[in-house]
């Protein structure tokens, strides 16, 4: 193939050689043959006179065609044209090839005659090669002929290139047929695919067994695509699954160096990356959990152990391991840690409530059942302390419901069974409902309310009958906790879209330590102060998830022996 297109390369050069070469050696001899018409004309007494017959027998004994032209252009005398012709011919002067004689001695061109309608070849020279004076005499052949002599010495050269591209195929495919060749190329086409170069393949043609086994070596490399294809396609699957997850995993070798972990363990763990080929412990900085990890690589069974963690924030972690057996073998562990610092906080709030719940409950009962016994063991003798006593086991009673009711409150609030209607609601309604509720109270404490509401204030989209809740929740906090005489102020602000109600009073404060932990249930500042006041320590609770359930927030600051603000903040109606 290559030997051949160069041959017809060479043929092109060659083509264009051949043309330059017989242009040439035409030229050359019109040049001489001009020369001895000169020599002729010049013998002749009146040239000028008998240019044109002159012309005529030059051009009839030479074979081409001869004109005769003066020092200024005009034609004299040529053998195509008669007089007619002559006198209309134009001036000649301005022709390359006759401008050129008249200059330096000779001139030659190519172009387009319009006198005889063909491509020619014109060569001219002086008549007298010394005295340019004395005009110039011009021969042309047409261009046909160089073309032909062309033709004839190209015909063989570009058979020549035809054969050699022929044979050059002819041994390519010998070549190409060559067993052991063919062997080689298959060879490297399985190279190839072994190295995962996809769509690597060997050619089929030629021989029948040869033909056979490149087929056999390409359906092979057709199922190992398809079964890369699909084990990248599970190994991408379980990526996937292993980044979603959020419990950490680890996957380690059987010496405890990590071979796979994902992004939860990374961020349980806070490890350094990288993770991968480390052992656990250089990535992160618990012991605890490289123990563990050891000790499942040579446990026979699977193991669990919780790991707390230390820190800006405590985490309990609890680790699932298991080593990873083959034919006998331990190749390795997994491991998974699940972060339960949550659920064991919940655990412990759980616990502290029953806790809480119980000793709320049994006070009460403790007393009631202790004066209904002493009643029931003579006291009713004397009706004076009997009323006392029977006084006193009311006061408990009705404790205990309050106890009762607002725990029943505050679980059906949590639960999301509270029937919470929020519609558009009038602040200063709510307010001036629940300021009339904690009047009295107020009153016997000698306590000024003051409501001061904004002009524009907006109504709230909120369940009024709940938010009166809260604010009586607040007000009666505010007058229990603060000395008699103490000041307490309702305000209503606009705020972006919101309305932030406040009750604040002058009374004793919160202190900062206990402040966090107010809107927990039962938590109480200093229990004996509080209990004594008659509250259950649910009440913020109470207020808390109220003001959530309707969209709002609720937040607290205060200033132990200076007073409390409560911001209730809504959604404008
Ligand atoms: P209680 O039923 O005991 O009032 P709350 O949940 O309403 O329970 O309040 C929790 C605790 O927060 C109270 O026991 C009290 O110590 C503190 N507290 C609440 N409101 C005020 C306030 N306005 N001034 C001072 N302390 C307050």
């Amino acid at each position: 193939m290559v030997a051949g297109l160069s041959s017809f390369l060479a043929a092109i050069f060659l083509n264009r050689a051949v043309e330059r070469r017989v242009t040439g050696q035409i030229a050359a001899k019109l040049e001489q043959e001009a020369r001895l018409a000169g020599d002729l004309l010049r013998s002749e007494p009146d040239f000028e006179g008998s240019a044109d017959p002159l012309a005529d027998r030059l051009g009839r004994d030479l074979g081409v065609r001869v004109t005769v032209i003066d020092a200024s252009g005009l034609v004299l005398g040529d053998t195509d044209l008669d007089d007619s012709g002559l006198r209309a011919v134009e001036n000649h002067a301005g022709r390359p090839e006759v401008a050129d004689a008249v200059r330096s001695g000779t001139g030659r061109a190519s172009r387009h005659s319009g006198t005889v309608a063909a491509d020619m070849l014109y060569v001219a020279a002086r008549i007298d090669p010394r005295d340019p004076s004395r005009g110039v005499v011009r021969l042309a052949v047409p261009l046909t002929e160089v073309r032909e002599a062309q033709r004839e010495i190209l015909a063989p050269i570009l058979t020549g290139a035809l054969l050699s591209i022929l044979v050059a195929a002819g041994l390519g495919w010998l070549v190409a047929r060559n067993p052991a060749r063919r062997l080689e190329a298959m060879s490297r086409a399985a190279s190839a695919v072994a190295a995962g170069r996809t769509g690597a393949r060997a050619a089929t043609g030629g021989d029948r067994e040869i033909a056979l086994l490149a087929r056999s070596l390409n359906r092979m490399a057709d199922e190992l695509e398809q079964r890369l294809l699909l084990l990248e396609r599970e190994r991408s699957q379980l990526r996937t699954v292993l980044e979603g997850m959020v419990e950490g995993v680890v996957l380690t070798d059987p010496t405890g160096r990590i071979l796979v972990a994902n992004e939860a363990f990374r961020r349980i763990f806070n490890a350094q990356l990288p993770v991968e080929g480390r052992l656990p412990l250089e990535t992160a900085r618990v012991p605890a959990m490289q123990e563990a990890i050891e000790a499942a690589l040579g446990a026979d069974e699977a193991l669990t152990r919780e790991i707390a963690l230390g820190g800006a924030q405590e985490k309990v972690i609890q680790a699932s391991l298991a080593a990873i057996q083959e034919s006998g073998q331990t190749i390795g562990a997994v491991a998974v840690f699940h972060d339960v610092t949550e659920l064991k906080r919940l655990e412990r709030v759980r616990r502290e409530f029953v806790a809480n719940v119980s000793h709320e409950l049994r006070t009460p009962l403790t007393a009631i059942k202790g004066y209904a016994e002493t009643l029931r063991d003579g006291g009713l003798r004397d009706p004076e302390t009997a009323a006392e006593f029977v006084q006193v086991i009311h006061r408990h009673a009705e404790r205990l419901r309050a106890l009762i009711e607002d725990l029943l409150d505050l679980a059906s609030v949590e639960q999301g069974q509270a029937r919470i209607e929020l519609g558009p609601v009038s602040v200063r309604d709510v307010v001036t409902q629940a300021e009339a509720v904690t009047r009295a109270d107020a009153a016997e404490r000698r306590h000024a309310i003051t409501v001061d509401l904004s002009a524009d204030l907006p109504g709230v989209l909120a369940d009024r009958d709940r938010l009166a809740q809260v604010l009586i929740n607040l007000l009666d906090n505010a007058v229990k906790f603060t000395p008699p005489g103490g000041r307490i102020e309702v305000s209503g602000r606009r705020g972006e879209g919101r309305v932030v109600i406040a009750v604040r009073d002058n009374g004793v404060g919160i202190p900062p330590e206990d402040i966090g932990r107010i809107f927990e249930r039962f938590y109480r500042v200093g229990r004996a102060r509080d209990r004594r006041d008659g509250g259950t320590g649910l009440g913020l609770a109470i207020a808390k998830h109220l003001t959530q359930a309707m969209g709002g927030t609720i937040e607290v600051e205060s200033l132990p022996g200076s007073g409390t603000t409560f911001r209730v903040t809504l959604p404008a109606a």
